[in-house]
């Protein structure tokens, strides 16, 4: 039987705000254990919370920039449940009325073809806080200072159809958080985490299979690994005639399987109820407008400016608009001089491996965008050749040397464009080429190129490749 995998993802952004959702404290990470937990976030009797406005305005440029209905009214909701890093027994949350319906975000696969993946909703809610377990013997602690901390959960729809599918869209959706500057994407400290509803049905079947959710994904790796796992797991179970029973699984990454934790509660066990401690949240025409008006550039309209403002080809202006970092880098290094599609061809070529040779992130190149742009106005002006502004890249990628021309004056790399200078190389090295010029006489074309090679090596690459082969032919009478 052929099975088909359904996915749907559930990812949790923490927003970048300095203070909490519904209090004065601190969001920083790494603080000492309830340094950073205030009255609110203890939930001592009578403390209120207030809305962080920074919260409310990173979601709503969220919802504009996929495309969503912004609702301008919506409902903060209690969900109750109990566990001992959740001291008020509920959290504040939205759940009829979200903030961000609808809308959705493209994804790009390996082999090129794109997808539309349908967002469900995005809403507001605050993060509990954590257990730590291994503190202390016998008994747990409780570290708030994440209690509180502003999440904008996005929900997709079930649209997902493999594994690829679904790390390509955690990636869009990782890169366009970052891009819009409302998640710091950091995903060992928990900044972007991924619940992943994983089923499978037999090809061809109308209705979904019942579905298990895997929590708490941090890296697309173990996504990656989850999922393989999962998928297997739920095909051997059924073709063993057994039935899927909906639950919440964790990944073990030492292990790489699945377990079940609990089975899954539904909405209902939640007990949702608007919070009658917060008035509807509204976000008003003129917040809407403004936060209209500050959006950045987005990701496919930088891509069509790419193309038609450096007539960049369809292909490098995706690659190079697809994240923030990348697209400044490029655009820091045309600002600076360099020629656009000189500028592209650089860093998808010799930047690009050199980053992934040294498992480098573009913020993290040893080689600024203005260091690339000197290496790129050199070729271009003839100063060296293409092939030692490469020997130029790899010093500056060492650190020696501050810039290109520094680079090219201590290794005496200037290219020779002095004809006279030219000659006399040529000329001695014809002096040793007799073979040669017989075969080039005789109509041999390659025999020139050799000629060319060695005088070339013999200017240690420093020659003009061009007033090269001028001068040996005019010399052999060509
Ligand atoms: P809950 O309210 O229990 O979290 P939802 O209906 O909101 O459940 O769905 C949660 C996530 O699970 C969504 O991302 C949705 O796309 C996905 N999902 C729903 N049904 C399935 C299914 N049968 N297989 C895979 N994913 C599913
Ligand atoms: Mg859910």
């Amino acid at each position: 039987m052929e099975w088909e995998v359904v996915i749907g993802l559930e990812t949790h952004v923490q927003l970048t705000t300095q203070s909490k959702i519904f209090s004065g404290s601190s969001t920083a990470f790494g603080a000492e254990p309830n340094t950073q937990a205030s009255i609110v976030d203890l939930a001592l009797p009578g403390a209120l919370p207030v809305m962080n406005r920074g919260a409310v305005e990173r979601a709503v440029k969220f919802g504009l920039a996929i495309g969503a209905t912004i609702n301008q009214r919506s409902i903060m909701a209690r969900k109750n449940y109990f566990y001992p890093d959740l001291p008020k027994g509920y959290q504040i949350s939205q759940f009829e009325t979200p903030i961000v319906q609808g809308g959705g975000v493209t994804i790009t696969l390996d082999d090129g073809t794109t997808k539309f993946i349908e967002l469900t909703r995005a809403h507001l809610e605050e993060d509990a806080g954590k257990s730590v377990h291994d503190l202390f013997d016998g008994a747990s602690g409780v570290d708030l200072n994440r209690a509180g901390t502003p999440l904008l959960e996005i929900v997709t729809e079930p649209v997902m159809r493999s594994a690829k599918e679904a790390i390509a869209y955690a990636k869009a959706l990782h890169n366009l958080v970052r891009y819009l500057d409302i998640c710091d994407g950091n995903m060992q400290e928990g900044s972007f985490r991924c619940d992943v509803n994983v089923s499978v049905r037999p090809v061809g079947q109308k209705e979904f299979g019942t579905r298990r959710e895997i929590k708490n994904l941090n890296s697309f790796k173990f996504m990656q690994q989850a999922i393989d796992y999962e998928v297997r797991w739920q095909i051997e179970q059924i073709e063993d005639g057994k039935k899927i029973v909906q639950a919440t699984v964790l990944f073990n990454p030492d292990t790489g399987e699945t377990r079940a934790m609990r089975t899954k509660e539904d909405a209902m066990d939640y007990r949702y109820f608007p919070d009658p401690d917060l008035p509807p949240l509204v976000v008003s025409d003129a917040d809407l407008a403004h936060i209209k008006a500050a959006m950045p550039e987005l990701p496919e309209a930088k891509c069509a400016r790419f193309a038609s403002h450096y007539g960049l080809s369809p292909y490098d202006a995706r690659l190079l608009s697809q994240d923030g970092a990348t697209a400044t880098f490029f655009e820091t290094a045309v600002k600076t001089g360099a020629d656009p599609k000189l500028a592209a061809n650089w860093m998808l070529g010799d930047l690009s491996a050199a980053l992934n040779r040294d498992e480098k992130s573009i913020e993290q190149s040893p080689v600024s965008a203005v260091q690339l742009a000197g290496v790129i106005a050199r070729i271009s002006d003839g100063t060296i050749s293409h092939k030692i502004g490469k020997t130029v890249f790899d010093a500056l990628w060492k650190g020696d040397g501050a810039d290109a021309d520094a680079v090219i004056d201590s290794k005496g790399l200037r290219q020779i464009s002095d004809s006279g200078a030219i000659e006399k190389i040529v000329d001695e090295v014809l002096a040793k080429s007799a073979a040669q010029i017989a075969d080039y006489k005789a109509g041999k074309e390659k025999a020139l190129m050799s000629i060319v090679g060695q005088v070339m090596k013999a200017s240690q690459g420093k020659a003009n490749p061009a007033q090269v082969n001028d001068i040996i032919k005019r010399k052999l009478g060509a």
